[in-house]
């Protein structure tokens, strides 16, 4: 059979780490199966589910580059749900249920007094006259004995007595479906093999289970995710910090470095740190996923990011450079490309975003400098010497590294200077401050008008 997983989010807010590797995970199982990987949007909850949330679930997907088929949406789906309420009906597999609130609440006050579990007591189960215009919802009629046992494939075998369910509400009063019983309608009309999802659900699956089963469907595996806890031990949300996938993408992250980040998050192959998708799709194994919670750690996101800005193609990354570039209003056509920007900065920023903001003098003139940098470094005794760097850079036929380097040291020894003595002057010159990529690089990619305009304004500057 062909392994079919899902990942099925509400779209209730942003996508966040949680979401994103639960997604990463059935992703990379239905790839290491050659099977399918299904994207379902769960947005039966008209009052929570909005357009944005929908819209961050697709971008995020796309930013981490997870294709999937779909997406399909559960709200284009309401007439199944409502045709498979009436065959379990006819079936008498489900019943109608027309207990007043006020009866399930004294119900409920009852149990909580007699110290027991509150749950429905099966009151219309067996109604022998239906009345005729009450309203009503539709309960599905549990199982009374035995058990519920699955082997989930994190957890193990999981067990739960018949005896501890209720039976579910699958329609509500306004005809419209409840969350457990569309999850159960699409699992099945999608044929999922594999249902990959956060632990949070678990109390949910026996139920699930039972349903699927009065449809005729053999369940499929589950595999259960443990929670991703924050350094704190609390479950990871904003106070943590970044969480939102997007956020991340905004932050500077390359995708390639959260996703390998995030399939870490969980489980391990041996002491591996570093995986390419490749490597995930080949090495990933449901069944090694840890069953502690994982704890989210920055410092190694991080790490994990800077790696990848490091080692990938430059190419690669200068792509998702372009788009921070675009955040800061620069325009990339009016300067070096940037795949030559990337490899100047890859080894001195941890983020993307951090290299835009570092590169924006490679595309716009300096209009300022620190002003206690330029005290300090544009004197009255580098006029001379940086007239001659002006005049001798002017000559150039060929703007490369080489005659660039050439130039400054000549003018270095002319002067019986100290390489930096230079150095950092025609930084700030360059950059209006005094980080950047080596001097000659810095120049080169700057521009030869550019260079001439900003030492002549710095010797301006010289006093
Ligand atoms: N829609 C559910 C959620 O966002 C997931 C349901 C499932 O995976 O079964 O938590």
């Amino acid at each position: 059979m062909k392994v079919r997983t899902r990942f099925a989010p509400s779209p209730t807010g942003y996508l966040h780490v949680g979401g994103a590797r639960t997604a990463l995970y059935a992703w990379l199982f239905a790839h290491k199966h050659q099977g399918d990987f299904i994207l379902r949007i769960e947005d039966t909850d008209v009052e929570r589910s909005t357009d944005e949330s929908v819209q961050a679930i697709l971008d995020g997907m796309a930013w981490l580059n997870l294709d999937y088929e779909g997406p399909y949406y559960q709200s284009q789906h309401t007439q199944r749900y409502q045709e498979v309420t009436e065959q379990l009906l006819q079936e008498n597999k489900a019943y109608r249920c027309y207990c007043s609130k006020l009866r399930l609440e004294q119900l409920r006050q009852q149990q909580i007094a007699n110290k027991q579990k509150p749950r429905y007591d099966g009151h219309c189960r067996d109604l022998k006259e239906c009345p005729d215009d009450q309203p009503y919802v539709v309960r599905f009629r549990n199982p009374q004995d035995g058990v519920v046992r699955f082997d989930d494939q994190i957890r193990g075998i999981i067990e739960v007595q018949n005896s501890e369910l209720d039976d579910l509400i699958i329609t509500r009063s306004d005809g419209t479906p409840t969350y457990n019983f569309t999850v159960v309608v699409d699992d099945f009309d999608m044929r999922i093999t594999h249902v990959i999802r956060g632990d949070d659900h678990i109390n949910n699956t026996p139920r699930q289970i039972n349903i699927l089963h009065a449809l005729g469907m053999e369940a499929p595996l589950y595999a259960h995710l443990p929670m991703i806890l924050g350094d704190d031990g609390k479950r990871l949300s904003k106070r943590h910090g970044a969480v939102s996938v997007m956020q991340f993408r905004d932050d500077g992250l390359l995708p390639q470095a959260l996703l390998n980040y995030l399939v870490r998050l969980g489980w391990a192959h041996g002491d591996q740190e570093i995986f390419s998708v490749d490597d995930m799709k080949s090495m990933f194994d449901i069944k090694a996923v840890h069953k502690a919670p994982a704890i989210f750690n920055t410092e190694k996101l991080l790490w994990l990011n800077q790696h990848y800005i490091k080692t990938m193609q430059p190419e690669d990354v200068a792509k998702h450079l372009a788009w921070h570039m675009q955040q800061l209003n620069l325009d990339v056509t009016q300067g070096p490309s940037l795949t030559e920007v990337v490899k100047a900065q890859s080894e001195r920023c941890k983020t993307l975003k951090e290299m835009a903001e570092k590169s924006q003098y490679f595309y716009v003139d300096i209009t300022e400098y620190d002003e206690k940098v330029a005290k300090k470094h544009l004197t009255q005794a580098l006029v001379e010497p940086l007239t001659s760097i002006k005049n001798e850079l002017a000559t150039l036929t060929e703007w490369t590294q080489t005659a660039i380097h050439d130039v400054l040291h000549k003018v270095v020894d002319q002067y019986q200077l100290k390489f930096g003595k230079i150095a950092q002057p025609l930084r700030v010159a360059m950059t209006g401050n005094t980080v950047s990529p080596s001097i000659d690089i810095t120049l080169l990619l700057i521009g030869k008008d550019r260079v001439i305009k900003r030492i002549e304004r710095a010797i301006a500057k010289c006093q």
